[in-house]
């Protein structure tokens, strides 16, 4: 499948890794919109947050899970947002479901 987020999970495509397991990676965006801009995947491709089922659902927990250990790391103790854009509306550019970790300055409320 041609998935820019399989290749980088596989290694085929470099990225600036922070973490990863068996299930999932981080890694840091190549276009970051805060001074800590960081995506988590799972390895397995799942389109969307709109592709979630009682099967698959496990691996949305696990990555939160990776997220306030990688907000920990990076010293977010101030905030951090977690968002994951679903679709032509939301703004997804990358159909392999993706979670923005983002910190190091204030956020706006509501995003554009
Ligand atoms: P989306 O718009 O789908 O929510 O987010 C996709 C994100 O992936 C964007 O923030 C974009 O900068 C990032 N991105 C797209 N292609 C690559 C890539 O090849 N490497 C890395 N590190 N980030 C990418
Ligand atoms: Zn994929």
């Amino acid at each position: 499948m041609d998935c820019v987020f399989c290749k980088i999970a596989s290694g085929e495509i470099p990225s600036t890794r922070v973490y990863e397991d068996d299930l999932c990676v981080a890694f840091k965006d190549l276009e970051p919109q805060a001074p800590v801009h960081l995506l988590i995947i799972p390895r397995a491709h799942i389109a969307s947050v709109a592709e979630i089922t009682p099967e698959n659902s496990a691996i949305v927990a696990h990555i939160f899970e990776v997220a306030a250990k990688l907000a920990k790391e990076n010293h977010l103790e101030n905030g951090w947002r977690i968002v994951s854009n679903v679709g032509e509306d939301g703004g997804q550019s990358v159909k392999h479901m993706h979670f923005h970790l983002l910190g190091g300055r204030a956020m706006a409320w509501p995003p554009g």
